[in-house]
């Protein structure tokens, strides 16, 4: 084979579907947020960041930055190891204690990231609870996808947020089939959010463990910020509450948390955590400053709703098709990847505004779009400038537009 030959066809096929990917070049400015220089071919330019998942700024927090400094001067910067073999520093320790509280939980493991935290926690639950079946979601994100089919335990697909169609799946099993049901709290790409209370009724009604990935929703929704399932009230009634600290929290790793002896299990037998090196001291020094941060600052959750309302209401009122989201997320329907991409360079180029398309396979074909994540950090000036912008480009490609009754 002529494996040079194979990977250039591959890629040109790629750029010929217009999914080619471009990262933006970026260098985050700190104490600038959401402000960031763009390096281009034709030089560094100053941009408006309008899609970071860095939701609420938390990694240029001034706690976040001094924990982590001070960290880095007490222990240097690496771990020295897995967990098991020098590698667990005080700092872990910490976080662990600080996530299982932060969550109503007994305990709590870390991972380097939530990517490894869904696939080793799936896959080793599916693949060592003997009979085990596992229930997913049918748009739950690739890192479930893959522990799941790694573990290589029957599984089920059910239809999105719909506890009738997972009743259903369960139901072809008797009470004493070990089961797993895993799915998201907020599904990042369309912003809607899952029923909790009533999947974790029919969980419970064929004795179910529950698993829920928190991603997109730690440190943004509850009282405290732990998720959804704290605003719910339905933490308790979760078997495994799963997340990341790279998003809201700001920094880096992922965690799992739930009762003694489940957390003890993975810890005791999952791969993806017994054979990877440990987060860095000073990530989880800046992690745990983050979420008590986060845990006694309730307005800036409040904030964080309030510019993600005012954004999705201002870019309807223009007519902009944005999707239905009951959270934080302001998803924009283009419905074409080329189209998409063209929207996004422009608005990069010509308007200084950031926004990266999202196309297959992160969503369908036929349903590409711009996500926005609005911050805290977002003011009315930048959001002015980013209505304006998103309407000439619409103008500008002759893109859909929804009918509006009253103007804005
Ligand atoms: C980003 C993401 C992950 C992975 O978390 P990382 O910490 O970025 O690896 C897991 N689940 C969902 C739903 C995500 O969007």
């Amino acid at each position: 084979m002529d494996y040079e030959h194979y990977f250039a066809k591959r890629i040109a096929d790629l750029k010929s579907e217009g999914r080619y990917r471009v990262f933006a070049d970026l260098e985050r400015q700190c104490g600038r947020f959401p402000v960031a220089l763009n390096h281009r071919d034709d030089g560094i330019h100053e941009v408006v960041v309008w899609c970071s998942n860095d939701y609420l700024g938390m990694g240029q927090h001034p706690e976040v930055l001094a924990a982590a400094k001070e960290a880095v001067d007490r222990c240097g910067a690496g771990a020295g190891g897995t967990r098991n073999i020098s590698g667990t520093n005080h700092y872990h320790v910490l976080l662990e204690q600080e996530i299982a509280d932060w969550n109503a939980k007994e305990s709590a493991l870390l991972f380097t990231s939530g990517y490894v935290a869904n696939q080793t926690t799936l896959s080793t639950l599916g693949a060592t609870i003997p009979g085990c079946v596992i229930f997913s979601d049918e748009l739950n994100h690739n890192s479930m996808i893959e522990g799941i089919r790694h573990s290589r335990a029957a599984k089920h697909v059910f239809r999105h947020n719909d506890p009738e169609s997972l009743a259903e799946a369960l139901s072809a099993y008797p009470k004493e089939t070990p089961k797993l049901v895993a799915f998201e709290s907020v599904y990042s790409m369309d912003g809607d959010i899952a029923p909790i209370k009533e999947m974790c009724d029919v969980a419970e009604a064929h004795n179910a463990m529950t698993f829920i990935d928190e991603v997109h929703a730690a440190g943004m929704y509850g009282a405290e910020g732990s998720g959804v399932a704290e605003r719910d009230g339905q933490r308790d009634r979760l078997t495994i509450i799963q997340a990341t600290l790279a998003k809201a929290i700001g920094v880096v790793g992922g965690y799992i948390a739930g009762s003694k002896s489940m957390v003890d299990y993975v810890r005791s037998f999952g791969p993806g955590f017994i054979f990877s090196s440990s987060l860095p001291p000073m990530v989880a020094a800046a992690a745990r400053a983050s979420i008590q941060v986060l845990r006694r600052t309730p307005e800036i959750r409040t904030r964080h709703q309030e510019r993600a309302a005012t954004c999705k209401a201002r870019l309807k009122a223009q007519g902009i098709p944005v999707m239905d989201s009951v959270s934080h997320i302001v998803p924009v329907m283009v419905g074409n990847a080329a189209l998409c991409k063209q929207a996004s360079d422009l608005l990069l180029k010509k308007h200084h505004i950031y926004v990266q398309p999202i196309n297959y396979p992160t969503v369908p074909v036929g349903t590409e779009r711009l996500r926005i994540t609005p911050t805290p950090l977002h003011t009315d000036e930048m959001m002015d400038h980013l209505v304006k912008s998103v309407v000439a480009v619409w103008d500008e490609l002759d893109l859909h537009k929804v009918h509006v009754k009253a103007a804005e």
